[in-house]
C-alpha cells in the first residue's frame, strides 16, 4: 500500500544579473529615496498631478497596448494609435512590447506549468517578481508566439527604440518638474511620478500574474488557476477579471458587465467610437 502523491518538479533557474540590479534599483529608490525626499523636502501638486497622470498613462499603455491589442488582438486600430500606445506602454519599464507579448501568451499557452513565466504554482513570490530575478530557461520557446508580431512595423520600431522611450518616460517628469520649480522640482517630480510611478505600475501589473492566480472567485471556469479579483482591477484599469479573461481571452473587455470597472474596455470602447478603433471583438458564447 503505497499513497500516492503528486510531485511537482521545476526546472533550476539562475539569478540574472541585470535584471536584478535593475529591478533592485527601482525598489530601492522606490522604497528609501522617495518618501525620504518626501520628508525633507516635500513633493508639490504638479509632482502629485505628474505621479496620477503616468499611473494612467503607462498603465493604459500596458493593458491596452501591450495586453488587449498585441498579446490578444481583440481590436484593430490606426498604426498612429498603436504607436502611441507602445510608446505609453514603453514608459512602464515592462520590456519591449514584443517580449512582454511573446512571454504572456506562453502564460496563456502553458498556464499553471513549469514553462508558464510566471507560475504561480512556485508561490506568491515568485509569480509576483522573482520571475523577473531569474532567468527564464523557457525564453528560446517564444518565437513561435510572436513570428506574426515581428511582420508589424510599429512593433518592430518600439523594439529598436525601446531604450530612449524608457529614458523619455524618465526624462518627462524632470523636466515638468523642473519648468516649475527649477533643479529642486525636477529632481521631486523625476523620484515621485518617474520611479515612484514606475515601481507602483509594476507591483499593480505583478498583482494579476500573483494575486489573479491565487485568491478570488472562478465563475467562468476552472481549468487553470487565474481569478477574478475586483480590487486588483481597481489598480489594473479592469485586469483583475482574470479568469473571464483566462476563458475569453480575446474579449476587448476583462470585466465583462456593465459595472464591472474596466477602464481599458472603455477606453477600447471609446476609441472605436470616434474611429480609432475597430474590430472589437467580444466570446461569441459571451455569458454577460
Ligand atoms: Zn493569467
Ligand atoms: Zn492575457
Amino acid at each position: 500500500m503505497s499513497s500516492s502523491s503528486t510531485i511537482t518538479t521545476f526546472a533550476p533557474r539562475r539569478i540574472s544579473v541585470g535584471a536584478s540590479f535593475l529591478f533592485a534599483l527601482v525598489c530601492l529608490v522606490a522604497l528609501v529615496g522617495v518618501p525620504a525626499y518626501g520628508y525633507f523636502v516635500g513633493y508639490s501638486w504638479v509632482d502629485w498631478t505628474m505621479f496620477g497622470l503616468l499611473y494612467v498613462v503607462t498603465g493604459l499603455g500596458i493593458t491596452v497596448g501591450y495586453h488587449r491589442l498585441l498579446a490578444h488582438r481583440s481590436f484593430t486600430c490606426p498604426d498612429w494609435v498603436k504607436g502611441a500606445l507602445l510608446v505609453a506602454g514603453g514608459w512602464a519599464l515592462e520590456n519591449t512590447a514584443l517580449k512582454w507579448a511573446a512571454a504572456h501568451i506562453r502564460h496563456h499557452a502553458r498556464c499553471d506549468e513549469d514553462e508558464d513565466p510566471y507560475n504561480a504554482q512556485r508561490g506568491f513570490w515568485f509569480s509576483h517578481c522573482g520571475w523577473v530575478v531569474l532567468k527564464d530557461p523557457f525564453r528560446d520557446q517564444d518565437e513561435k508566439y510572436v513570428s506574426r508580431l515581428r511582420q508589424d512595423a510599429v512593433v518592430m520600431w518600439q523594439y529598436r527604440w525601446y531604450v530612449p522611450i524608457v529614458l523619455s518616460g524618465l526624462a518627462l517628469p524632470f523636466a515638468v518638474g523642473y519648468l516649475y520649480n527649477g533643479w529642486r522640482g525636477g529632481v521631486g517630480c523625476f523620484l515621485l511620478a518617474g520611479v515612484g510611478r514606475t515601481f507602483f505600475v509594476l507591483n499593480s501589473t505583478f498583482c494579476i500574474n500573483s494575486v489573479c492566480h491565487l485568491w478570488g472567485s472562478q465563475k467562468y471556469g476552472a481549468a487553470d488557476s487565474s481569478r477574478d479579483s475586483w480590487w486588483v482591477s481597481l489598480l489594473t484599469f479592469g485586469e483583475g477579471y482574470h479568469n473571464y479573461h483566462h476563458t475569453y481571452q480575446s474579449d476587448y473587455r476583462n470585466g465583462p458587465r456593465w459595472y464591472n470597472f474596466d477602464p481599458s474596455k472603455w477606453l477600447i470602447y471609446t476609441l472605436s467610437l470616434v474611429g480609432l478603433a475597430s474590430s472589437l471583438r467580444t466570446a461569441s458564447d459571451d455569458p454577460s
